[in-house]
């Protein structure tokens, strides 16, 4: 028996959270379950995080966390209890099989088995956000060498243990050197740890075109938070359906498994949700708990019901199916499915699989990090970058002189072109800075001058090499 914990969800998280209980208890899933309550009864009552402190006590004993889709109310500071429970949690690697299940449901592509694996808990969902001028805001994009590390490697583990061939990545690294550039660098380093499995590094937007185009050339794919975000929606979408894929969020020692929509409120309550992205997540929790007999069953028999024609509304079609069925309905269908294998689509076969040991990180020595360069961020609402230089030169100091200035990225003093368009956000680059305490002189001088410095980044060397962009144009 292994003890998990349950929450209902919102709109049509009951209904179908429901069904899918019944049908892997049918199929003599060994589980004792803990229900918490979650989401918008929890947020309505003034709780802004969406879980009560009791709750997550029950989901750190038990380890193991079947979520139905939740509903965040709009507006009132509410955080996403999603990504909450991913960071807290730890839950480092989202993991999204998409496959096709052609001529049952209708996909332009037939041919298409493959897994997204998306970072869970940086790049730009860590949150930082701020206005910095009138006109601008921003938001941090952060990638850390040990969340490159660990996805990457758990990306690898996965492909070996599930018999996969190939682990493709897709970044922007031609555009992002920095972080983009990390997270390649760090996937060819592990990859070449595994010559077994072919890889491959795609830029993000060609990538994601032939992903779209020719899903059949990809297995399994790692990326960054935001591109996994998007592109795993559209993976399960052009595979048939969003409303038939489940993922499973894992972290070192808790891990979290749920559908990939949301909670559709519209549909609540009318008995027509389709329950089949739960229960792809339930079948992913069976194979994580040790209990893949019962997952084979499971997943066997709901293929055959999908074969059978038996469907819910939303992948209903004349023509390829047999009956238009509610959620309940083709809850009983799974079930009296069990123990049978589809004949035409292709039956699984699980197997107990190890739990996967990843190495713990290990920090490397640091490298030797010279300062030398400060760019100031300068709130400054004129349009002529050459007044603005000679403003800000007046901060050089003996050391530190102003090198460059540019407006969203690109250079517009010296020699700029009178065609950049700018805006309020100017960042001015000084070279030179070879003592810390630069930093706060030209601080204090822009101070005592009325120059509106909204913030600052240091300009580093690591080993001799320079670790920030150039200016574009530069
Ligand atoms: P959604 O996925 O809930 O619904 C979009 C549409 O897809 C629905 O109108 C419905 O027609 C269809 N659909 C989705 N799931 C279906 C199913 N199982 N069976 C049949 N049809 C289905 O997305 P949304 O409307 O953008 O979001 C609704 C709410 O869900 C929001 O409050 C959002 O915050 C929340 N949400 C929660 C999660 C989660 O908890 N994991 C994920 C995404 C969205």
């Amino acid at each position: 028996m292994t003890r998990i914990t349950v929450a209902k969800g919102d709109g049509i998280g009951p209904e179908i959270m429901d069904a899918t209980l019944d049908i892997i208890q049918a199929a003599g899933a060994k589980i004792e379950i803990d229900f918490i309550e979650v989401g918008e009864q929890v947020y309505l009552s003034g709780n802004t995080s969406g879980i009560a402190k009791e709750s997550w006590d029950i989901i750190r004993k038990n380890k193991v966390f079947l979520k139905a889709p939740i509903t965040t109310p709009q507006g009132g500071g509410y955080k996403s209890l999603n990504v909450t429970t991913r960071k807290f949690l730890g839950l480092y690697a989202n993991v999204r099989p998409c496959l096709s299940l052609h001529p049952y449901v209708d996909t332009k592509h037939p041919v298409m088995d493959i897994v997204i694996i998306r970072e869970n808990e940086e790049d730009l969902y860590a949150g930082i956000e701020h206005q910095q001028t009138d006109e601008v805001v921003q938001c941090l994009k952060l990638i850390s060498r040990p969340g490159c590390e660990k996805i990457v490697r758990y990306a690898f583990e996965y492909a070996k243990q599930n018999g996969r061939k190939k682990v493709t990545c897709f970044t922007k690294d031609n555009i992002m050197k920095q972080t983009d550039g990390l997270f390649h660098k760090v996937f060819d380093e592990i990859a070449a740890k595994y010559p077994e499995i072919e890889n491959e590094h795609w830029i993000i937007d060609i990538g994601a075109a032939k992903m779209s185009d020719t899903p059949e050339l990809f297995d399994v794919i790692v990326m960054p938070n935001l591109y996994g975000d998007v592109l795993s929606d559209i993976a399960a979408q052009i595979a048939g359906s969003v409303g038939l894929a489940g993922s499973s969020n894992i972290g070192e020692s808790c891990a979290m498994f749920e559908a990939i929509h949301g909670s559709a409120p519209r549909r609540a309550g009318q008995n027509v949700a389709n329950p089949s992205g739960l229960l792809q997540g339930a079948i992913l929790m069976l194979q994580h708990i040790g209990q893949s007999d019962v997952a084979e069953r499971v997943q066997n028999a709901w293929l055959k019901t999908i074969e059978d024609g038996i469907h819910t509304y939303d992948i209903y079609q004349e023509g390829t199916s047999t009956q238009k069925v509610g959620t309940k309905e083709f809850a009983q269908a799974v079930i009296a499915n069990l123990g049978q294998s589809p004949t035409k689509l292709k039956p699984v076969q699980y197997a107990d699989k190890p739990q996967m040991q990843l190495p713990t990180y290990q920090r490397k020595p640091s490298a030797v990090k010279t300062l030398i360069g400060v760019d100031l961020f300068v709130h400054w609402a004129g349009s002529n970058p050459d007044e603005l230089a000679e403003q800000v030169k007046a901060l050089n100091t003996d050391t530190a002189t102003l090198s460059m200035i540019t407006n969203r990225g690109i250079k517009v003093w010296p020699e700029g072109f009178p065609e950049t368009f700018c805006t309020d956000h100017w960042r001015c680059r000084f070279k030179g800075v070879d003592a810390a305490l630069t930093i706060p002189q030209l601080l204090a001088k822009a101070y005592e001058q009325g120059i509106d410095v909204i913030k600052t980044e240091n300009l580093y060397e690591f080993d001799g090499k320079p670790a920030f962009s150039l200016g574009q144009g530069q």
